[in-house]
């Protein structure tokens, strides 16, 4: 999608650095919060960072051995909670950011966790289903000493999803000697998961979208919307906004974007990405560059891919009004300043996605009670969440006269402080 993400971190210009991109905006908070200098390093600063290397005997026969990372950004407020990322372009400080950004998103939201994130460098397209399997397990046992249901509670996140879950949940069991679900989130249903928990952040970037048109006067009828990705977060997203009566004129993957301005059949589009793999030919609409997707005519923009696509070089050129980050830092810090300037709200990524966690934290608590819930209740309790945190969000912003990204970061960064005060510091 952009050759910014294939680079490692070091080579990376400081705007696509995810980690000083968070540092900024967590900056800016504290500064309205007032918050003393001591309080900022021990908030700003992972907990743990944990490199791990994983061999596995590919399918060949020959030996290979991976990299693994997991990051406990802070854990105040409860459990560290977030996914494991299986890409070639996995890097600690990406981890740490993302863990960060898990720390704030919970908090945000208020579920009882803190931060944490994990990844593993590999490229699933060219991993067997054995292979896969292999790296997830042995990744497991090797950060084993510091996860569990109180300690660390992984889930998926780019490129893994359930079935990574029940190898993570069988693996960890097996060392536990007893069935343990709560270790996991994100797991089939069987296995202990939670029903609404595939959908759940494509229907939380569903429900702010609801919230941000009131800001705007519109009815979702009046809105065209842009969706860049077609996975888990973006076609579910754009499926239920359909659903909801907008117009999805745009969508893509990881290999090109489609357009049709009289608005695209999401479920057929996904049914087709489902038989091939990709968006790539499909008969109904018109083939155009990714990059095109964000100067696309529009209501909304809903980036929910990867990390860096509104950026300093192309932030002129949004014409939405309303930007919904379904991926986890699709804004740089400096694109934050242009689309704020020139009028266009953002419903930020540790607000608009954390529909996710949100389901994640239902699961671990059915786990935990061993009693389960059903999709209704489950759905109702994410909208009312989603919905009181939206409102949250939007009043600190408007207390402190700032964007709802920066109102998000105060709220959340607040909430950790104020249990940080309460604790105290060990010594
Ligand atoms: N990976 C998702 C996120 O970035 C979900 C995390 C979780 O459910 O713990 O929010």
């Amino acid at each position: 999608m952009t050759t910014v993400a294939a680079m490692s971190a070091e080579a990376l210009p400081a705007e696509f650095n995810p980690f000083l991109a968070m540092a900024e905006r967590f900056e800016t908070a504290s500064d309205h919060l007032g918050l003393d200098p001591g309080v900022r390093k021990v908030l700003k600063t992972p907990d743990r960072e944990l490199t791990v290397a994983i061999p596995v005997q590919m399918d060949d026969g020959r030996l290979e051995v991976f990299t693994g990372y997991r990051v406990q950004h802070n854990f105040s407020r409860g459990p560290c909670k977030g996914g494991i990322r299986f890409a070639p372009d996995v890097n600690l400080d990406e981890v740490k950011a993302l863990a960060a950004w898990m720390t704030w998103k919970c908090s945000v939201v208020d579920v009882p966790f803190g931060g944490g994130k994990g990844g593993v460098i590999c490229d699933p397209r060219t991993l067997s289903e054995a292979e896969l399997e292999k790296i997830t397990r042995r990744y497991t046992s090797a950060i084993m000493d510091i996860i569990g249901p109180d300690r660390d509670v992984p889930a998926p996140d780019v490129n893994t999803g359930e079935k990574h879950m029940a190898w993570f949940m069988d693996t960890y069991s097996m060392h536990v000697r007893r069935t343990c679900t709560a270790v996991v989130t994100g797991k089939p249903i069987q296995l202990g998961g939670s029903k609404g928990r595939t959908e759940a952040t494509g229907r939380g970037v569903m429900l702010v979208a609801r919230e941000g048109i009131k800001k705007l006067g519109l009815r979702p009828e009046q809105c065209r919307v842009v969706v860049q990705g077609s996975g888990n977060v973006g076609g579910i997203g754009a499926m239920l906004m359909q659903r909801e009566g907008y117009k999805i004129v745009s969508i893509s993957d990881m290999y090109g974007a489609i357009y049709e301005p009289k608005g695209l059949d999401i479920p057929e589009v996904l049914a087709y990405v489902r038989e091939k793999k990709r968006l790539t030919g499909y008969p109904k609409a018109q083939a155009i560059k990714q990059e095109e997707q964000l100067s696309l005519d529009c209501e909304i923009l809903v980036p929910a891919a990867t990390e860096n696509q509104i950026t300093s070089k192309n932030a002129d050129k949004v014409k939405a009004k309303l930007v919904i980050e379904g991926a986890n830092g699709p804004t740089t810090a400096a694109a934050d300043k242009i689309l704020e300037k020139r009028g266009i709200i953002v419903v930020p990524d540790i607000l608009a996605n954390a529909g996710g966690v949100t389901v994640s934290y239902f699961e671990w608590v059915q786990d935990r009670a061993g009693f389960f819930w059903t999709e209704e209740t489950v759905n109702s309790r994410l909208e009312q969440i989603m919905s009181s945190s939206f409102a949250a969000v939007d009043e600190t912003a408007k207390k402190h006269k700032t964007s709802l990204r920066i109102g998000a970061y105060i709220l959340a960064i607040g909430r950790v402080a104020e249990v940080y005060r309460l604790r105290g510091t060990y010594a």
